[in-house]
């Protein structure tokens, strides 16, 4: 097995080496700084314009060179399925101008209570059998300050879920320190919470949580130990300039997000981003081969608005470094793809489904680096 995975890591390398040794003058922001991920791994010094020269590189070149960098960094044919579950709906006290849950607009949601124990496992159970390997929790909540019952429920269907040898994933608004350390003991694999887009257009889409609590979230995340989940939305009337801010701010981190979802918005009516013209394909393509270029390690998820892109729209998402989709009938709220045209796509495709991953690490760059030298030696 291990003989196998070197030779794939060389065969990787010599295929790298051939490509990039016309590496000129005029290669693009795309070619360059792919070489150089290649070369040396991740890293977290990117400048915005770094970065927003990749971002701006002839779109073909750079999903060629977003397929390079995904090609030495995964096994490209995986792609992880993983189900989201709204397991408390609506009512929430935010006021995200994108999300019908905001208690804010009329959206005709009928807020929810939290779902009962039977019905989660059961969803969980499903959704495996199905093929999912990641289990997700979402709750529309602010945070889980004061929600000590509902807290300790969603800390006894962690272990439970993660029992049935699935990774599970909670989203859930803002936490403290204390409830990040009781959801890693609970043996949660990854915790959800978005950036959204660029600190400089936040105040535009959501004005009653601060860019900084979102970050402090995230960092309490990370110390304690759990896999870090963030991304954003498009479509939100940001400019190219928020896109680009957006993953410098997430590839400056100083660990980058285990998984980066990239999110195209589907407007819903009543929430005041209704008349939001629909993403095109090639801004989806933009974002996710400049993320899998500068975060080359993260699993890249091609998530909500994966409804409204054919077949082969969404072959070019993962040939430019996507490897993870939502499934299931709902996003959260909002329709997703159907199961069976999904399983389709797998087929036509050559995807195959990857297995759970409960130390993401493992697939490093430094884990090849390893495997090669001793390969050499
Ligand atoms: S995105 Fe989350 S926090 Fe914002 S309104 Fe919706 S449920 Fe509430």
């Amino acid at each position: 097995m291990m003989m196998i995975r070197s030779l794939r890591l060389r065969v990787h390398s010599s295929l790298y080496i051939s490509s990039f040794s016309t590496l000129s003058s005029s290669s693009s922001a795309a070619a360059v700084q792919a070489d150089r991920t290649i070369k040396e791994g991740p890293r977290n010094n990117w400048t915005k314009d770094e970065i927003k020269h990749v971002y701006d590189s002839p779109v073909l070149d750079l999903l060629y060179h977003g397929a390079q960098v995904h090609r030495h960094a995964h096994n490209f044919r995986e792609v992880q399925q993983c189900t989201l579950l709204s397991v408390k709906t609506g009512g929430c006290s935010e006021d995200c101008s994108y999300c019908p849950q905001s208690s804010r607009y009329n959206t005709g949601l009928k807020a929810q209570k939290m779902m009962g124990k039977d019905a989660i496992l059961e969803a969980a159970e499903k959704a495996k059998e199905a093929g999912s390997t990641r289990f997700c929790m979402g709750a529309a909540w602010r945070d889980t300050v004061g929600r000590k019952t509902n807290f300790k429920q969603i800390l006894e269907y962690v272990k439970e879920i993660r029992g049935m040898g699935m990774e599970v994933c909670c989203t859930l608004g803002m936490i403290e320190k204390q409830q990040a350390m009781e959801l890693k003991e609970a043996g949660l694999t990854a915790y959800n919470h978005n950036l959204d887009t660029s600190r400089e257009f936040y105040p535009n889409i959501i004005t009653t949580r601060s860019y900084d609590e979102r970050l402090e979230t995230l960092k309490f995340v990370r110390e304690a130990g759990i896999n870090v989940c963030s991304g954003g939305i498009i479509g939100l009337g940001e400019a190219e300039e928020d896109r680009v801010g957006l993953l410098h701010t997430l590839a400056t981190l100083p660990e980058h997000p285990e998984s980066v979802p990239i999110n195209a918005l589907l407007a819903v009516k009543g929430t005041p981003l209704e008349d939001q013209k629909p993403v095109e394909i090639w801004e989806m393509i933009r974002m996710i081969a400049t993320a899998r270029i500068v975060m080359p390690r993260a699993m890249v998820r091609l998530s909500a608005g994966r409804v409204r892109f054919s077949m082969s729209e969404q072959a070019l998402c993962f040939l430019a470094g996507a490897n993870s989709i939502f499934t299931g009938e709902k996003l959260l709220t909002t329709p997703n793809n159907d199961f069976d045209a999904d399983q389709m796509m797998f087929k036509v495709l050559g995807l195959t489904p990857k297995a759970p991953d409960f130390d993401q690490k493992a697939t490093s760059f430094e884990a090849e680096r390893c495997e090669q030298e001793a390969t050499a030696s």
